[in-house]
């Protein structure tokens, strides 16, 4: 990661490294953080329900899959972030929970950035409405946006997810502070980070080849 930023002229210690946890026992993230990891993701909220009690505390937690507008309550009082927003049903379930539980709510807007059937995430030509309907609700917080390019995708896409951030910061929007471009993998990082990604999300990096037959809370 060093090494990405250097190279890319990024400032040392500018892009933040998320572990994502899906399918890793809570024992073996607990280990991630206690090396320094300060921020996980979570794809699926029942597993992580299953497992943040396990969790030492001390890390962050951002939501990072798809997230069923019914699905919000449950993650509403422990996360400090939802990085998928792609609907204004479900900016609007997030504000309405989050103002019940006497808070703000941080959001990441997710674009489908290569147009693909099989992923959620706002079309490009959606996103400024979005962005625009979001901001007008008092308890959640743009902060900025995130996409998963699909596999192999040209950097032309990675370009664009940057110029999209770009013109979100230009519209002054209200409750809104948008400073995050939540972008790349294990396989994508380093041209996220080429392309002005400073959160990126690392699973098979940090914990190797995912295991899906073995169950999560068995460890
Ligand atoms: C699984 C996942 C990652 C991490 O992918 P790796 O290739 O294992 O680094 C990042 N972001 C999202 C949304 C994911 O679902």
């Amino acid at each position: 990661m060093a090494e990405a930023e250097q190279k890319f002229g990024r400032e040392k210690g500018s892009v933040r490294i998320m572990a994502v946890t899906k399918t890793v026992p809570p024992e073996k993230v607990n280990a991630a953080v206690a090396e320094g990891i300060t921020l996980l993701g979570e794809n699926r909220v029942q597993e992580y329900l299953s497992k943040k009690d396990q969790y030492d505390n001390s890390a962050e937690v951002h939501i990072i899959g798809h997230l069923q507008t019914n699905k919000v309550k449950y993650v509403i009082d422990s996360v400090t972030m939802i990085q998928s927003v792609d609907s204004i049903k479900l900016a609007h379930e997030i504000n309405r929970l989050a103002e019940k539980h006497g808070r703000v709510m941080d959001v990441l807007l997710e674009v489908n950035i290569g147009g693909e059937d099989s992923k959620t995430g706002i079309s490009e030509s959606g996103l400024m409405e979005l962005a625009e309907e979001t901001a007008a609700l008092k308890n959640v917080r743009i902060r900025g946006l995130m996409a998963i390019p699909p596999i192999g995708a040209e950097e032309a896409l990675y370009a664009q997810m940057e110029k999209l951030f770009e013109q979100l910061k230009e519209k002054d929007l209200p409750n809104a502070q948008i400073d995050t471009l939540s972008m790349g993998m294990s396989g994508d990082y380093e041209t996220a980070v080429k392309y002005g990604s400073n959160l990126i999300r690392i699973g098979t990096g940090l914990f190797g080849a995912r295991d899906y037959t073995k169950k999560v809370t068995e460890g």
